[in-house]
């Protein structure tokens, strides 16, 4: 009889999932419709992460399905990356009231189901969207200073960008934002990858 057979990872990434559309470790979970655990190739060699779920993802369930998405999926399309061959996520997984900025306590909560996707994963390049997952992994740094810069820290590299929601509120930052992303396309093919910048640069 025939049997599916499912990509290496995948049963470890539901079984993650499963936890977080029940979790209450924060008061996040309060105010959601849906949790968004994230989505995409249990294999990927690019993890893209952002700050956390909008209006839209909050009702579908689903990363990046509202205007921001669309500006993503139209670089990641530019750039030759298909949103199947990435794996896509936030640094926290339920939405906070009127999109503020998670806090440090539900980002703190949170991070472990970010921890054990990338350990699953184990993604060769990880694309940081924006302030806030460029705060909470590296430090505080600044994003236009970082931009299009890869990063080593704690055995990962790191690639920074803006949040494509920052590029539709800004349009001057569009174009950066698509280059950066054809970028990162580059470095997957590229030997010189592992090769990041040290942080003491950015001081
Ligand atoms: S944001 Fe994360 S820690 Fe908070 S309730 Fe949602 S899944 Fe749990």
């Amino acid at each position: 009889m025939f049997k599916a057979v499912l990509m290496p990872g995948a049963n470890e990434l539901e079984k993650i999932a499963a936890e977080i559309v029940t979790c209450v470790k924060c008061p996040l979970h309060k105010n959601r419709a849906n949790a968004v655990p994230g989505e995409g190739n249990p294999r990927a060699e690019v993890m893209l992460i952002g700050e956390a779920p909008g209006a839209e993802e909050d009702k579908q369930g689903r990363p990046f399905v509202g205007a921001a998405g669309r500006l993503l999926n139209e670089a990641l399309e530019k750039a030759g990356f298909s949103r199947e061959e990435v794996f896509i996520t936030n640094i926290v997984k339920c939405r906070p009231p009127r999109n503020r900025v998670p806090t440090e306590d539900e980002r703190r909560a949170c991070l472990p189901y970010l921890h054990r996707q990338l350990e699953v994963i184990k993604p060769k390049i990880i694309c940081l969207l924006g302030r806030t997952p460029l705060e909470t992994l590296i430090g505080p740094y600044s994003i236009s200073k970082m931009r299009g810069r890869t990063i080593e820290k704690d055995g990962w590299l790191f690639f920074l960008t803006y949040h494509p929601a920052a590029a539709i509120y800004n349009p001057s930052l569009k174009e950066q934002f698509l280059k950066d992303i054809q970028k990162l396309r580059e470095l997957i093919h590229r030997d010189e990858r592992r090769r990041g910048s040290s942080l003491d640069e950015f001081l």
